[in-house]
């Protein structure tokens, strides 16, 4: 079974209670395999994934299954060769065969018989006001969340945010989220990834629960929906978003959106959408000024338990600018690096760690990045800039993007097309998930690195 929605929403479930870095190395390439009389099975595609989810996990499982009414006798997983489709395919409402319908149908039933959760609230706790630094950059969206927390559904109908990757978008709205639930007492306040909401509308079409689906998020009291630019493209969605939007703006209930551009500037959006977004208010976000990025490294730190001196702070908050959350990855390289060796972080190693990011030559093509890439990964260029999608083409063709990106800041639709690619939003997503990925998998991680290198040789 390819697409297993069940197990998506314990995915989503499991996600929350445990760091996104966590969640990517053990459960991103899971999937259930069967659930018979309460025997549970889940695929997983390595005997370390196994063992892991075997001694570390298992009662997390179990409890989030119970939890969401499933029985559950025995959890075992499986050793399988997982091929993992691109997740972005979501517009593909094309179904199996009636078969495999018909079966998906009656896992689904039985799991979701007692349970409200296949469609999720979506808020992480960690992301608050009290851990938001405010300064120039983000200070007028922050406003604009304080202003709607006191009077939700009131002003500022939709909120729309906007700005660039790693800017805490994510975190403001988050934010918002969290303290309405803990402050307000709103039962219903729902944070949802637009990809997420794509693929929930996509399995309700399948599962023929559109009832459910569209239930669900018609009777929030605030709906928060995070990169809103992913909807370009898919009218279906579009106009089922349309309903759900006039009906929730009607009824007053606070609507929060966040976007990577302007909604004027989507592509293939909707105009009565774009005219929709623009009725309350649309925020502008920016990179943080310095001292708000120094800021933002001390708090950052603390939470790790560690207190940097100013000297490094400054260091890594004037040389590495692009955003928050890249200035967050330095971080973390720095203190991961000190903790194995046991030392404790100073300039010395910082600037040593991070001095090749201030002598970069500037004549630097795209050209020239997306073939050191083909080449690392031995892979011929006509590949790399053609439409296959076996595995080993697309990472190395997601890594060329996130290096475009990442030392000629190259915009997303550029990137788009240097890759010979017609939509921008699969630039985004590489992007995103290559930088995900690098904190967490070595291999990409090196591959960014080594490549990275041979560019300023
Ligand atoms: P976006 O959604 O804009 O791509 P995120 O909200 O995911 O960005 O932010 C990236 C990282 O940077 C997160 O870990 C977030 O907590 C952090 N961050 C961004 N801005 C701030 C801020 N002003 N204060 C504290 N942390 C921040
Ligand atoms: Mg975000």
């Amino acid at each position: 079974m390819k697409s297993n929605n069940i197990w998506q929403a314990v995915l989503g479930e499991i996600e929350l209670s445990i760091s996104h870095g966590n969640f990517i190395t053990w459960f991103k390439n899971t999937q259930l395999v069967s659930d018979f009389d309460g025997n549970i099975i889940i695929g997983v595609n390595n005997i370390f994934v196994k063992q892991q989810l075997e001694k570390k996990f298992i009662d997390n499982i179990k409890a989030i299954l119970q939890k969401n009414g499933v029985q559950v006798k025995n959890i075992s997983f499986e050793i399988q060769n997982i091929n993992h489709e691109d997740s972005t395919d979501i517009n593909n409402e094309v179904v199996e065969d009636l078969e495999e319908i018909h079966q998906k149908d009656k896992i689904h039933q039985q799991l979701t018989n007692s349970l409200s959760h296949t469609y999720r609230q979506g808020l992480n706790e960690k992301y608050t006001f009290d851990n938001f630094i405010v300064g120039d950059g983000n200070e007028l969206a922050f406003a604009a969340c304080q202003a709607i927390v006191s009077q939700p559904g009131t002003r500022y109908n939709p909120l729309f945010i906007y700005g660039g990757v790693g800017i805490g978008k994510t975190h403001l709205i988050q934010a918002v989220g969290n303290y309405l639930v803990k402050n307000n007492n709103f039962s219903k306040v729902l944070y949802i990834s637009t990809e997420q909401f794509v693929q929930e509308f996509v399995d309700a079409l399948r599962f023929r629960k559109t009832a459910d689906f569209v239930s669900h998020y018609r009777t929030a009291d605030v709906l928060i929906v995070d990169d809103v630019q992913f909807i370009a493209g898919k009218e279906k969605i579009q106009e089922e978003f349309f309903h759900t939007f006039n009906a929730l703006h009607q009824a007053n209930k606070q609507i929060i959106i966040s976007s990577d551009k302007p909604p004027k500037d989507i592509p293939t959006l909707e105009e009565r959408l774009k005219s929709r977004f623009a009725w309350g208010m649309s925020i502008d976000m920016q990179n943080p000024d310095f001292e708000t990025r120094c800021a933002i490294i001390k708090i950052k730190a603390s939470e790790q338990g560690v207190d940097l001196t100013n000297d490094v702070v400054e260091f890594l908050a004037n040389n590495i600018q692009t955003n928050i959350r890249e200035l967050e990855g330095a971080l973390n390289q720095l203190l991961a690096f000190c903790e194995m060796r046991q030392l404790e972080p100073n300039l010395t190693i910082t600037s040593s760690l991070f001095s090749s990011i201030k002598s970069r030559p500037k004549h630097l093509s795209s050209r020239q990045i997306i073939e050191k890439t083909a080449r690392y990964f031995q892979i011929q260029m006509e590949d790399i800039l053609g439409a296959k999608r076996d595995k080993d083409i697309v990472v190395p063709r997601q890594v060329a993007m996130y290096i475009l990106r990442s030392e000629l800041h190259l915009s997303f639709p550029k990137i788009a097309k240097e890759l010979g690619r017609k939509d921008h939003t699969t630039a985004i997503h590489s992007v995103d998930k290559i930088e995900k990925e690098s904190k967490i998998n070595m291999e990409i991680k090196k591959a960014i690195t080594e490549i990275t290198e041979k560019l300023y040789v």
